[in-house]
């Protein structure tokens, strides 16, 4: 710039300049009416926490780090309103800060009586005082509340310095505001009282600690009834109301502030924006109550056990919404360390409560159908031996009582079949954010709790699971079909051996429930859903110390269906008939009935399914007319044929189960008929008799180097038909010796390919060829 042209704008500049001096005020003054308000307004936001439930009802609550019970503002009430302006500030709507009329009674009054009696302060020039912090009352400080008074009136709303004024007004003791005296003196919200009862609280503020209710009664009664007549006056309410409300007593005992769910709310405090500090919640009063009574009841039995934590949350299966939420029990109140733990948002092993999202994914992939058998016989899969916590097998069993029974080997054996990576991205669409790992590092025993859930995300996921049934739920993976069977299947079937009296505990209510104890005794689960509400409820201890008595038969599970006998009435999802189809399938076996199955039956399959796997168990078998010997047409001629030379076989379909299945099967509860020998001149074949369980054929296997970097070992196993049978051990034409009753034999054999020969005393003999990979 040019200095000519400095010297123009310098000019331009004298010229306007009582312009630019009027913009200067209007920004100071500018600057006045919105720093100094909203400094002081900001400074005052130290407010307690508040949680409500659906209806509003005050739930629990923290004092504000100042130790004071005080709420954020709210709307005021116009009860209160119209009590709090005739009691303190007549002409609140009329003046701008300062009521000049009352300044001048307040002068003269104290004149008179030779002391401040009156301040002469409006209800704006309080809020002021109670913003500051209750400073010295000197004229100076009067003055300076005047002045700020103005630019408060200028700045805000009279509804806003009236809704600061009750946030702020002090009732005694701690209690600050409106909403807190409400609660603590009449334990409801300031909507809901009396006209005597907001007359009681709008003469508190003047004088806080002379009067206060259980003290001093006579002069709240006095001043209370002061200001009633005065609301009556001005025909606020008839002479009846007037009447009813002389009549009614002053509150005599404060109520407590409650402090329920008080996990949530740190829960809440954590997941929303930091400064809010009132939390109108989805909660039930009621069912929190009975929820946290029932928790209380049961906890209190088990820490007698050296059990010391408990949980129990219950959403609306619809929507989702918490209704009850008690992070842990009160009983551990005694060990507040264990206590401040929110159990419903802690990272626990999952125990067997994957296996229904397994069982419904399976039936949607077409690779299971609902009582389809599945194998359970013992089991290793490579240095990994799985057993079902009751040490028997079934040695086959339909899958929806594998689950309803939560037996182990099959759900390992069939989450192989599946695949754990496919499991994981299931579990994942589900819900499931805990799963950060891969497949290797949870293997197969994360099916059985070798993965951590919260019980947050386990209980949304059930809910969805009944939700997907009921076609309300859209981007949950498994299909309608399925979820719905899955849900069916838990509701009904048979439960584990020693959850034999879980009836006891069941209610007329239809339910679908899982429970799940985790290893070495350290969580028990349940969780019950129906179409309106989720239950889920966990036992056990923070600190993860297990127990011998936790299991969830005796504790999660009469906890779960103790608050489900509280809940109001429930119902059952309709047959989805667009999502299902039907399937002919095996009376005996489950599968998709093959030509040889004799007894067939129909069932509903998912839609989403497809081809579903063919009966692999029946087999038509030819016998001698009497049934008494299988024959084939060759044994039924010829002298040796005896009495049956030269008649035709009978031939019959017939439900056959292998011999290592056979085994453990014939010792159920269910009815089996081992097929009679061959005729005794049959020349027998070897697969009649005697069976290689592992390597299963073509086997590719790792076996793993031990911790002390030695050659890990495998372990082989056969069957047999006949248990006094003996079995002989060749790999690759070196003898490994023979076993008797369990066939198993340990190798550790180099990597490449390996022939296994077994031989067993009946001259049967199976080869089988397997492969070890480098490690
Ligand atoms: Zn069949």
């Amino acid at each position: 710039m040019k200095k000519a042209d400095i010297q123009k704008l310098w000019l331009k500049i004298k010229k306007r300049k009582h312009i630019i001096l009027l913009a200067v005020l209007i920004l100071f003054s500018a600057s006045l009416i919105f720093i100094i308000p909203a400094s002081l307004v900001g400074k005052s936001q130290n407010y307690s926490y508040a949680l409500y439930d659906k209806n509003g009802i005050l739930l629990g609550g923290q004092v504000a780090a100042d130790e004071q019970w005080r709420f954020a503002p709210d709307e005021v009430p116009e009860k209160f309103k119209k009590a709090i302006i005739a009691y303190e500030d007549k002409r609140f709507y009329f003046h701008s800060g300062i009521d000049i009329l009352s300044i001048a009674r307040a002068i003269k009054l104290n004149v008179s009586k030779k002391r401040i009696v009156s301040g002469g302060s409006t209800l704006t020039m309080q809020t002021i005082r109670l913003l500051e912090n209750h400073p010295k009352r000197t004229y100076t400080q009067k003055i300076k509340e005047a002045f700020i008074a103005v630019l408060f009136e200028i700045r805000y709303t009279k509804k806003h310095i009236l809704k600061l004024y009750c946030a702020n007004a002090p009732f005694g003791g701690n209690v600050v505001g409106l909403e807190a005296a409400s609660w603590r003196y009449f334990n409801r919200p300031p909507s809901e009282l009396t006209w005597a009862e907001t007359a009681n609280l709008a003469v508190l503020p003047n004088q806080p600690s002379l009067v206060y209710p259980g003290a001093n009664s006579e002069i709240l009664l006095e001043k209370r009834n002061y200001l009633l007549n005065k609301l009556y006056q001005k025909k606020y309410f008839d002479k009846k109301t007037y009447e009813l409300s002389l009549a009614e007593s002053l509150p005599s005992k404060p109520f407590p502030l409650p402090s329920n769910s008080p996990h949530y709310l740190e829960y809440l405090k954590q997941t929303h924006k930091k400064n809010q500090t009132k939390f109108y919640t989805t909660l039930d009063y009621n069912i929190q109550k009975n929820t946290f009574r029932i928790i209380e009841h049961w906890s209190s039995e088990f820490s007698r056990r050296g059990i010391s934590n408990a949980a129990a949350l219950i959403l609306d299966t619809k929507t989702k919404e918490v209704l009850a939420y008690c992070g842990n029990s009160g009983n551990a109140l005694r060990n507040p360390d264990s206590y401040a733990v929110d159990m419903i948002q802690s990272k626990r092993s999952s125990g067997s409560l994957l296996k229904p999202f397994l069982y419904g994914a399976m039936l949607d992939a077409g690779e299971l159908l609902p009582d389809q058998l599945v194998i359970d016989i013992p089991t290793r899969i490579g240095n990994y031996r799985p057993d079902n916590n009751i040490k028997k097998y079934s040695g086959v069993v339909p899958a929806s009582e594998a689950l309803t029974r939560s037996l182990n080997i099959p759900a390992i054996r069939e989450l192989r079949k599946f695949g754990i990576n496919r499991f994981l991205d299931c579990l994942r669409k589900c819900g499931f954010t805990t799963f950060n790992h891969d497949s290797e590092y949870y293997g197969l025993p994360l099916i059985l709790g070798g993965g951590e859930i919260t019980m947050w995300e386990a209980a949304r996921a059930y809910a969805d699971l009944m939700n997907k049934a009921c076609m309300e739920q859209s981007d949950f993976p498994i299909s309608t079909g399925s979820s719905w069977i899955t849900v069916n299947v838990l509701s009904t079937g048979i439960r584990p051996e020693d959850e034999a009296n879980w009836q006891k505990y069941a209610n007329s209510k239809r339910i679908a429930w899982k429970t799940g104890t985790s290893n070495g005794n350290r969580d028990a689960w349940a969780i019950g859903i129906t179409r309106e509400y989720t239950v889920a409820v966990w036992i056990g201890n923070a600190n993860g110390m297990g127990n011998p008595d936790l299991k969830s038969v005796s504790t999660s599970a009469p906890v779960m269906f103790d608050i489900f006998s509280f809940l109001p009435k429930t119902s059952w999802p309709d047959i989805p008939y667009d999502d299902l189809t039907e399937q002919t399938v095996c009376s005996h076996s489950g599968f998709a009935a093959s030509p040889d199955c004799k007894e067939t039956k129909s069932i509903f399959r998912s839609r989403a399914a497809v081809a579903p796997e063919l009966c692999p168990y029946c087999k038509k078998i030819s016998f001698t007319f009497d049934k008494k010997y299988r024959a084939t047409t060759e044994d039924l001629t010829g002298e040796k044929a005896g009495i049956y030379n030269g008649t035709l076989p009978t031939i019959e379909k017939r439900f056959v189960l292998p011999p290592n299945l056979e085994y453990w099967y014939k010792n159920t509860r269910v009815v089996y008929t081992s097929l009679p020998d061959f005729v005794p001149w049959h020349h027998s074949t070897s697969a009649d008799n005697l069976s290689i369980v592992f390597p299963e054929p073509n086997a590719k296997i790792i076996i793993p180097v031990e911790i002390d970097g030695t050659q890990g070992a495998m372990v082989m196993q056969a069957a047999v038909r006949s248990s006094d049978t003996f079995v002989y051990w060749d790999v690759d034409g070196i003898y490994l010796g023979y076993t008797e009753k369990v066939h198993e034999m340990t190798i550790s054999p180099d990597p490449g390919t390996h022939i296994l020969t077994v031989t067993d005393s009946n001259g049967n003999i199976l080869k089988r060829k397997f492969e070890i990979l480098e490690n």
